[in-house]
């Protein structure tokens, strides 16, 4: 009875936690937008460019601080996420970035990212109530809703374009899913693209249902504060640069689909920790610097807080 009773305030207390409405947490870079939800950042670049063939910033090669160590918290994670597209302006244009041959390298991306020992780091955090599996499933689906909100995007803009495309039926709604926002360079998200933040990451609740969704600008729009040099492994500077913003929006997404399940105490998710720093690279046949391979590219992705099997957080590439 007494166990039984202590169960239900604790589930109550939980309920209680859960359903306070969003509110920043101290030291994290977000901010709350119209409707109340937390939009958290991908700050921009604070390790400087690749100049002149010096390689990124490769960072601190020691156990993160205890303030920076991520706990868990109750919340939900992704156990396999579906990853949605919603490719927003134009993206058939001729200034090399905002392309279909860019697109393509975000797919690819998508289709290898899961099961690589950079994604494998995820399924290494412990205590949550579903496992993270490390995989990842893209889908395949996209919308194209080209400049259906104008120029200038407000984050009420993103989450009406993942509620148009699944009103429209271009896009199932996925309780599972993680819908990709992503802008061609000559949109803006006045929130404080290219200033505040390179990306952001929330949930909220879109077709009556709690979704997660994400928003990544074309990193050309502002190549020193949203790309780590200025030339990508896959000669397009300014989607390399997003992929490596992507790759930290769908970490943190995976292992905090709600904000309320692995981040630090300073209010850090895993992504945040390791931002900006790329470890050991080597140059790509181009000349640019990559990180990893995932299928048959060549990327430079930012590094990721691994739980190492000898104890301690570090931002790593790779499971050690
Ligand atoms: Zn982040």
């Amino acid at each position: 009875m007494k166990t039984s009773l202590r169960l239900h305030l604790a589930a109550l207390l939980l309920a209680t936690f859960t359903c306070l409405p969003a509110s920043a947490q101290e030291g994290r870079s977000s901010h709350i937008d119209s409707e109340g939800n937390e939009l958290i950042h991908h700050r921009v670049n604070d390790q400087g460019q690749a100049y002149s063939g010096y390689a990124p910033t490769v960072g601190s090669t020691s156990a993160l601080s205890r303030s920076s160590q991520l706990t868990y918290h109750g919340g939900s994670v992704f156990s396999t996420p579906s990853v949605y597209l919603i490719w927003y302006g134009n993206w058939a244009q001729s200034n090399g970035t905002d392309t279909a041959a860019g697109q393509q390298i975000i797919r690819d991306f998508f289709s290898a990212i899961g099961g690589s020992p950079y994604f494998l780091i995820n399924s290494h955090y412990v205590g949550s109530s579903n496992s993270i599996t490390g995989s990842v499933t893209w889908t395949g689906k996209e919308a194209s809703p080209g400049y259906s909100h104008g120029t200038v995007l407000s984050d009420a803009n993103i989450a009406t374009l993942v509620s148009d495309a699944i009103s429209a039926g271009t896009l199932p709604k996925d309780t599972n899913g993680l819908y990709f926002v992503l802008t061609s360079s000559d949109v803006n998200e006045s929130s404080g693209f290219c200033t505040q933040y390179c990306g952001w990451h929330t949930h909220g609740t879109i077709s009556s249902s709690n979704l997660r969704y994400a928003f990544i600008g074309n990193a050309a729009r502002c190549i020193a504060s949203c790309a780590a040099q200025s030339t990508g492994p896959n000669g397009n500077a300014g989607v390399d640069g997003m992929v490596s913003v992507l790759a930290h929006e769908l970490e943190e997404a995976t292992t905090d689909a709600d904000l309320n399940a692995w981040y630090a105490r300073n209010g850090y998710e895993n992504g945040d920790d390791c931002a900006w720093t790329f470890g050991t690279t080597y140059k790509a046949a181009n000349g640019a610097f990559a990180n990893m391979k995932l299928g048959t590219r060549d990327f430079l992705i930012q590094r990721n807080v691994d739980f190492r099997s000898t104890g301690g957080q570090y931002c790593d590439l790779s499971h050690k």
